[in-house]
């Protein structure tokens, strides 16, 4: 049998989980009764059911934004479900509710916001259903404009809020455009631009000043997703153009960053701040059964979301303690780590005759090209190649990238598409850039399979 887990894991979650029940050791003695040998048999067989995925967990998997989180958060996540807070109110979660106070706090602090109004939530779907929700409330009316590049999430959220939305174009870059940004809100009918800090698809770095230099003349909000590439604003290898950008944050009128992304924790924990606390007044609600226990926030008075795991703020707090947001601290390093493998990566395919290289990743997300002729044709080997090296235990990931765009690295390619089909990996794990030497030859057979494949 292979090592997955650590088997100390276990005994550090035991010992923890003791020191918990020892703060209520007054009560009444009380244990739920349970089935062992029944849950033991039914947990055997989600075991073999969850062998159905990619390897996530390895460094071998390098496709899509998957990072697994770190054993401090994994860990003070189950800790946490003995009790189970649920940090909708201070009835719910007195403790669990103060930490993600601390949480949010920290991480206003790592983007320069002094005294933002913030609070965990679901995701950064979610996280940017509020920023968007406080915009039209700020702005009724008006619209919301993203790059094309942007998360389909936000088109997604303004058709759910009623709100126009509109795509601005981008550079070959992939970020946003800014003559066509200044072409649309010269037209006067813009409440909001949300700049991407890291676009899903391939990390472009939006050029966040330029956008609050036209948002001020325009007198539209600005809203920063940094879902993705929120944490490495902490990275001492970014390039100047994202350097600006991350440093800048703070002038933005709202971020969202999720901590289960870069930030290793477990999925259900996105981040929404907001410079200014007074759009907490845009929350106000009356519920008559919730908030008794104290005068201090509940932090379902400034949430969208009502009920929700307070294990999440419990593991974002553990992790945040072993690994502080500083920059040059360990966490920011594995940050570089990731961003070095991916402009590794970049290079072995720039030198590669089987490789298109296209453009230089910001971040720690590469798209590649298969070589050929045509954009049919090499759609089609991309699909083929990823096919193979997951059969190899190479998992990686695709993306549509426009014909265009993919032209402006690679000007001969036949545009017989209107897209072109690439090879995407996210190098997020910092164990990946010693890996590359590991899973450069599996790529390669991927796409030269030699007779016995
Ligand atoms: C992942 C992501 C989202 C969506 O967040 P979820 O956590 O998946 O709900 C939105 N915007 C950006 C830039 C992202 O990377």
């Amino acid at each position: 049998m292979r090592r997955m887990i650590n088997p100390a894991e276990l005994t550090i979650l035991k010992d923890a989980l003791d020191t918990l029940a020892n703060g209520f050791s007054e009560l009444p003695d009380f244990e739920a009764d349970i089935d062992t040998d029944a849950i033991d048999a039914v947990l055997q067989e989600v075991a073999v059911r969850m062998q159905d995925n990619y390897p996530y967990h390895h460094p071998r998997y390098a496709g899509q934004m998957l990072k697994p989180p770190h054993a401090v958060a994994r860990i003070a996540y189950m800790l946490a479900l003995w009790t189970n807070p649920n940090n909708h109110a201070l009835d719910g979660g007195r403790a669990s509710s103060a930490l993600e106070k601390e949480c949010v706090q920290a991480i206003g602090t790592m983007f320069g916001l002094d005294d933002p109004l913030g609070h965990l939530c679901g995701g950064g779907t979610m996280a940017n259903l509020e920023a968007l929700w406080v915009a039209g409330r700020l702005h009724p009316g008006k619209k919301i404009i993203a790059s094309a590049q942007a998360h389909y999430t936000h088109a997604r959220i303004s058709e759910v809020l009623a709100l126009e939305f509109a795509a601005v174009s981008v550079t070959d870059a992939g970020t946003m455009d800014l003559e066509a940004l200044e072409s649309v809100l010269a037209a006067g009918d813009v409440g909001t631009v949300v700049a991407t800090l890291g676009t899903t698809g391939i990390g472009a770095v939006d050029p966040l000043p330029d956008i609050l230099k036209l948002a001020r003349k325009y007198e539209v909000r600005v809203h920063v997703d940094t879902a993705y590439g929120g944490y490495f604003t902490l990275s001492s290898e970014l390039a100047s153009a994202a350097r600006d950008a991350f440093d800048v944050i703070a002038q933005a009128d709202s971020v969202v960053i999720d901590p289960h992304k870069h930030g290793l924790q477990p999925y259900g924990c996105g981040c929404i701040l907001f410079r200014d606390s007074s759009v907490g007044a845009l929350y106000k609600h009356d519920s008559p059964y919730t908030y008794f226990s104290s005068a201090e926030l509940h932090l379902g008075e400034i949430s969208l979301e009502c009920s929700r795991p307070g294990a999440a703020a419990v593991a974002l707090w553990a992790t945040q303690q072993l690994f502080p947001m500083d920059v040059g601290g360990e966490f920011a390093q594995d940050l570089d780590r990731s961003l070095l493998a991916a402009r590794a990566l970049w290079n072995r395919v720039e030198q590669s005759n089987l490789f298109k290289a296209l453009m230089p990743p910001e971040l720690d997300i590469v798209v590649y090209a298969v070589n050929g002729a045509d954009a049919a044709s090499i759609s089609e080997h991309a699909s083929e190649v990823f096919h193979r090296a997951a059969s190899k235990d190479l998992h990686l990931a695709l993306i549509e990238l426009p014909v265009d765009m993919v032209r402006h690295y690679w000007p001969d390619l036949i545009a017989n598409r209107d897209t072109v089909r690439v090879l995407r990996s996210c190098l997020m794990k910092p164990e990946h850039l010693d890996w590359l030497d590991d899973m450069w030859p599996l790529l390669e057979a991927a796409v030269k399979p030699s007779d016995d494949d």
